[in-house]
């Protein structure tokens, strides 16, 4: 695709993150475009969720930069030295972006509406009025108008996380990340997030998922970078990446899904292609 001169949605360069002398991420280029879907896929550990949380700052990588929109990103430059920027500055930067968190991270004593409500009343100061019309927007969005007034715990898994999509979506953010939206739910959860992944994607939603769910990343994916030990050693569209991997350390990874994915099921085997579900 012929980006031209666009300015990158989210830009890495030589990232890195090391914790306790331990360097988990190494470097890591990445450009993500408008509209763009990225899934982040590798072995548990290799630096997937680290790399997310340095994309909106809830981790200070500390090589590299991190750009938002060609902002710098929790950093400023001063006579050659790197600063950590002033809390206010990075709450702008890093504004567009919203997160997705695998254990939802909803408050159990707020209700939903409260809890889509909190970023905007709190971290953006909003009038309580205004907040509460852009959270009931957001919760109609994921179809879960019907329990704004339930505790988190009176819903499923997979209702809690479409009201942590909602809470993302409240913000009107450009990019979302979500760090494997679907793995802490029931099987028979996951196909509902999945549909509401599905739909902000075909609503030209720029987004950063990292995700186990190969059908599914495939699907909805423009790009699969696959990480391992804090590098990107592949990256490209899903079906160089997952369909037929040429990378032997890819191929090692993905082998045990595309077993399964040729393993003869009811109604019909599925051989990895487009259409197949997780
Ligand atoms: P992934 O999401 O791919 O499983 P992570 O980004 O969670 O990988 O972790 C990468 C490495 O960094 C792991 O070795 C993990 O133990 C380590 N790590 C992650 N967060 C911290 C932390 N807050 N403190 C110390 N080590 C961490
Ligand atoms: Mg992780």
């Amino acid at each position: 695709m012929n980006r031209g001169n666009a300015v990158p949605m989210v830009s890495l360069r030589g990232v890195g993150k090391s914790f306790d002398g331990h360097r988990v991420l190494a470097g890591v280029d990445l450009d993500v475009h408008a509209g763009e879907v990225v899934s982040l896929i590798g072995p548990s550990g290799s630096g997937k969720t680290t790399l997310l949380r340095c994309m909106n700052f809830l981790e200070a990588y500390d090589e590299g930069e991190v750009r938002i929109r060609g902002a710098l990103l929790g950093y400023r430059l001063a006579q050659g030295r790197r600063e950590r920027e002033s809390e206010r500055i990075i709450a702008e930067v890093r504004a567009p972006v919203a997160m997705v968190f695998q254990q939802f991270n909803l408050w159990p004593h707020m209700t939903v509406l409260a809890n889509v409500m909190a970023p905007l009343t709190l971290a953006k100061r909003m009038h309580e009025a205004r907040a509460r019309e852009l959270a009931g927007q957001a919760l109609a969005r994921v179809g879960m108008s019907g329990k704004a007034d339930a505790l988190p715990g009176q819903l499923s898994g997979g209702q809690q996380q479409r009201v942590g999509i909602a809470r993302a979506l409240a913000v009107h953010p450009e990019v979302m990340l979500l760090d494997e939206p679907t793995s802490a739910l029931d099987p028979e959860l996951v196909d509902e997030v999945l549909e509401v992944i599905k739909s902000l994607s075909r609503d030209g939603m720029t987004m950063v998922m990292v995700t186990h769910e190969m059908s599914f990343a495939a699907d909805v994916s423009d790009r699969i970078v696959f990480m391992e030990k804090g590098r990107i050693v592949a990256l490209g569209p899903p079906d160089d990446m997952v369909r037929r991997p040429t990378h032997p350390r890819l191929q090692a990874f993905l082998q045990p899904w595309i077993r399964r994915s040729l393993a003869p099921a009811p109604g019909g085997a599925g051989l990895p292609a487009r259409s197949s579900q997780p």
